[in-house]
């Protein structure tokens, strides 16, 4: 079936709360530059690269993992896993988040020792990560629940893993509010912004 070609084969995704739901941990302004530039762009920019390619029909998930084999493809890669991050990322976070309990709480006990050893294991995870990337808890293939680090676009959907949750480390996540401050922001983070819901959901 031909695709129609004015219409753009990735949309950006509505951001799942307001733009100053997760003040006073992340500022309105930080979210509406890093959304509304950055993700954009990245879908944008994903779009025209796209365009007269197979890619253009898949899913984005797809296009993620098939172009992370093609060294040709990189800049398809870096624009789509970035696209796929920044959704997840946003799905990461509630204004609301809480404290574990439940199955994602029995979860972090038998894989880390407890939710303070977990927040302290990614924390320091994420704070070490240099450069640009993403931390992330991902559940393995033996079904533990593992701590990873991802640089660039880089995404362990591209490594076979199973993300459960995302914290951004690219300075445009928390430069506004934070400047140069990475640890406070990822304490913040983990203490009143992450989505255990969500986390939980993502256990299957
Ligand atoms: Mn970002």
């Amino acid at each position: 079936m031909p695709l129609d070609k004015a219409k753009p084969s990735f949309v950006l995704p509505k951001l799942p709360f307001a733009e100053n739901a997760l003040e006073p941990v992340i500022s309105a302004r930080t979210i509406s530059f890093h959304y509304g530039k950055h993700h954009a762009t990245y879908v944008d920019k994903l779009n025209e690269l796209v365009a007269g390619t197979p890619y253009e029909s898949m899913p984005l998930v797809e296009v993620v993992k098939k172009s992370a084999r093609q060294e040709k493809d990189k800049a398809i890669f870096n624009n789509a896993a970035q696209a796929w991050n920044h959704d997840f990322y946003w799905h990461s976070m509630a204004a609301n988040g809480g404290e574990p309990s439940g199955r994602i709480k029995d979860a972090l006990q038998s894989s880390f020792g407890g939710v303070k050893e977990f927040k302290e294991a990614f924390a320091k995870a994420a704070v070490a990560q240099f450069g640009s990337g993403w931390a992330w808890l991902v559940k393995g293939a033996d079904g533990k629940l593992k701590i990873a680090t991802t640089s660039n676009a880089d995404t362990p959907i591209a490594h076979g893993e199973t993300p459960l949750l995302t914290a951004d480390v690219w300075e445009h996540a928390y430069y506004l509010d934070y400047q140069n401050r990475r640890p406070d922001h990822v304490k913040a983070w983990l203490d009143r912004l992450a989505n255990w819901a969500f986390a939980e959901n993502n256990l299957g």
